[in-house]
């Protein structure tokens, strides 16, 4: 519930609105999920909410620590359906990774999150779930506050907009966790309409692209999505976004051996990006058993890089954390799927 909807609800049960506020204000900032605790509130009010309004709280069914500080978390719901969140510890502070739907639909190649297909949209609840689990580590281990949010764990938020965008207003509630819009990072495998709605959105969250192939024939080889919407047309909405917003947009490359790393991708990646205002992620790919495709050679990746920034196109390679726990893109719940319950497998 946003803040409007739960006062309204308190007022529909005849009780005062500011309680809902009150309420909300627990749950988001001490990720408190007993009214018990909600000390206060008077103790018959308590005992009323139990009963109209009793607080569900997901499981944590997985915890992996990796050595290097990221924290993965497997979230299970009541109806037995898990997302993985992702804790990264950076020098600027705590982001976390969220899933936006359990499962995918888009069926890229590399992707593990993709490869038992969607099986549901996630609530704005549950996302909001997983950054209350994910502050209550934080916590635990006596760091920062949860300082951005990148929308980049599994599923494909664009496919899910509403919710996703009602997650985000709850999370930027200034009475919760406070998280500001330009510290929110959508990564969409570039859904056009979505862009272009985001951008008319009138709010400054950071997009990231995952174009990984700056041509068709290689894109579409790797995302079913492009032949939908063909790499022009994105790069269009991006540049776009950018300047409605004037925000800074991300394009992720995956750097897959043999496939999109020669120097004439390269190149016709700098044709298709120069001039606009743009960031290029390079990640080396993570491989996925399934899939077979490999990353490339530290020097293929570093000449990679070095054509981009000599072409004056800002590009970095991403700093990989928690490979030790399989902290990427859907890998811990197909583990999770496969070896202890095989349930959708
Ligand atoms: N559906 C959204 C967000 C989830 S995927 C999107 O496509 O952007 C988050 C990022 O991880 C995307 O850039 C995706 O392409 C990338 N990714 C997926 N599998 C990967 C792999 N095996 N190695 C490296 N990056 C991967």
């Amino acid at each position: 519930m946003s803040v409007e909807e739960a006062r309204e609800f308190f007022r529909g049960h005849g009780l005062q609105p500011y309680r809902g506020e009150q309420v909300l204000g627990w749950i988001h900032r001490h990720g408190v999920h007993d009214y018990v605790e909600m000390n206060n509130l008077p103790s018959d009010l308590r005992a009323e909410l139990g009963n109209i309004a009793p607080l569900r709280r997901a499981s944590v069914a997985d915890v992996r620590r990796s050595a290097d500080g990221t924290v993965k978390l497997l979230l299970e719901y009541s109806d037995g359906n898990t997302a993985e969140t992702v804790i990264m510890d950076h020098d600027y502070g705590v982001s976390v990774c969220v899933s936006s739907q359990v499962g995918c639909a888009m069926g890229c190649a590399f992707c593990a999150s993709g490869v038992g297909g969607l099986v549901r949209n996630l609530t704005p609840g549950e996302m909001l779930e997983q950054v209350l689990e994910a502050a209550r580590e934080v916590r635990a281990a006596g760091r920062e506050r949860v300082t951005s949010i990148v929308l980049m764990g599994s599923g494909e938020p664009m496919h899910n907009y509403d919710n996703v965008v009602k997650f985000m207003s709850l999370v930027n509630w200034n009475k919760g966790l406070g998280i500001g819009y330009r510290h929110i990072t959508i990564s969409t495998c570039g859904i056009v309409p979505g862009i272009r709605r985001l951008a008319a959105e009138g709010i400054s969250v950071t997009l990231s692209v995952s174009l990984h192939a700056p041509d068709d024939e290689t894109r579409s080889a790797l995302m079913p999505v492009n032949k939908a919407y063909p790499v022009d047309e994105l790069v269009k909405a991006c540049r776009d976004f950018a300047d409605v917003t004037g925000r800074r947009v991300t394009y992720e490359y995956a750097l897959i051996r043999g496939v999109n790393d020669s120097s004439e991708h390269a190149h016709r990646l700098i044709a298709l990006i120069r001039g606009s205002l743009c960031h290029v992620n390079l990640i080396p790919i993570n491989p996925v058993q399934e899939a077979g495709l490999a990353r490339p050679e530290a020097n293929v990746i570093q000449s990679f890089v070095d054509l981009l920034t000599a072409a004056g196109v800002s590009a970095t390679v991403r700093r990989e954390l928690g490979t030790d726990i399989d902290a990427a893109c859907g890998q811990l719940r197909r583990r999770f799927l496969k070896n202890e319950r095989g349930r959708f497998s």
